[in-house]
């Protein structure tokens, strides 16, 4: 149930227009964060919730520029969460998300993929540690789109005692932030982490990391920082490149991780700053349901995003497959930190 009291609290001074990455593109008021406001205030008030609805919040990356900027403290985007979930309990959803929906019901991955999840692990399967302290969770975007990033982040975390689910399944996220239940897919997860007596779990995507922690409970690291913490023990050789890196929203604004990556960068390569970066950098345009559902505008907020890479950077890293495939399929030579993290190590690894 949206909070009237929450939405309230919005003054429509509209300062949150000059940084919505939606508003950027489309120029619609309804579009923009304040405009979403407004239409959560109008819900709120007993509105007819209708397509308008839908596609006014449904269009929301959930990037969090919104709520970092509020003079009034106002949490757009949690708010906006809020509603989609009163839209999906009314039934006016888009079908691509209810496409989601069932195939994370039915397969527990967002592609409705019937392969083993843990296909990249190939015969190592079999040897997995049934028990570690740390357990690595691959996510559906690196499992069946990047099975390589997977094979190589857990190869790199092996070292360090870590294992991997035998039967991990999605997070959570693409639901939680689209509207729809993830209890089931929490709980099949809480539930394996148990029976390995785990401690902590590590997530190379973004999306995966804000899901996980909202767990609660469980101890949660980004790749970027459980690898920091050990950076002297992976022995790094220095590439001759220079790069950028770009914040994932919800590995950056939404969690604070800032500083990890851009250490294990700057001690493999130069690290250049993007035009807009750490609390200020732009969204890629995947998140929060966007690129399934409304997929030019997701890719236009992407190619605005490609703008801001600096002209000396060879490649932009970044820490979220997600970020990796929008800005990617928008033109941008985008790779994952640890693509360049197994570039670095000594060949024995
Ligand atoms: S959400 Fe905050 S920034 Fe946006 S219009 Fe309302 S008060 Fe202003
Ligand atoms: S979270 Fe981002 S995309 Fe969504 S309304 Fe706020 S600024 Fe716009």
């Amino acid at each position: 149930m949206i909070d009237p009291r929450a939405v309230s609290g919005c003054v429509r001074c509209g300062t949150c227009r000059s940084v919505c990455p939606v508003f950027q593109e489309t120029g619609w008021e309804s579009s923009g964060a304040r405009g979403k406001m407004l239409v959560l205030k109008s819900m709120t008030e007993g509105a007819n919730l209708d397509s308008g609805c839908r596609d006014s919040l449904g269009t929301c990356t959930t990037c969090a520029l919104c709520t970092q900027i509020c003079p009034a403290a106002v949490r757009p985007t949690g708010l906006i969460e809020e509603g989609r979930r009163d839209l999906v309990l009314a039934n006016v959803t888009r079908q691509e998300h209810r496409r989601l929906n069932r195939n994370l019901l039915r397969y527990g991955n967002t592609f409705g993929d019937g392969r083993d999840r843990l296909g990249w692990l190939g015969e190592e399967k079999e040897m997995l540690p049934k028990s570690a302290d740390f357990v690595y969770f691959a996510g559906c975007v690196n499992s069946y789109r990047y099975p390589e990033t997977a094979k190589k982040t857990f190869q790199i975390l092996s070292r360090f005692s870590v294992t991997a689910m035998p039967k991990e399944m999605c997070c959570g996220s693409p639901l939680l932030r689209t509207g729809f239940d993830a209890g089931f897919l929490r709980e099949a997860n809480l539930e394996q982490m148990e029976a390995m007596g785990a401690r902590a779990i590590i997530t190379g995507c973004a999306g995966c990391y804000t899901a996980l922690k909202g767990y609660g409970g469980l101890e949660v690291y980004s790749v970027p920082e459980f690898l920091n913490q050990r950076l002297e023990e992976l022995d790094i050789q220095p590439l001759d490149l220079t790069v950028c890196y770009h914040d994932p929203c919800h590995l950056g604004r939404h969690q604070g991780v800032y500083d990890p990556p851009r250490r294990i960068l700057e001690a493999i390569c130069s690290l250049v700053e993007m035009k807009a970066s750490r609390e200020k950098a732009r969204c890629c345009g995947g998140g929060g349901g966007v690129r399934a559902a409304y997929p030019e505008l997701s890719q236009k907020i992407a190619r605005r995003r490609l703008l801001d890479v600096p002209a000396e950077a060879d490649a932009i890293v970044t820490a979220c497959p997600l970020c990796v495939r929008n800005l990617r399929d928008a033109g941008g030579n985008a790779i994952d930190l640890i693509d360049l993290v197994s570039r670095a190590l000594p060949p024995s690894l």
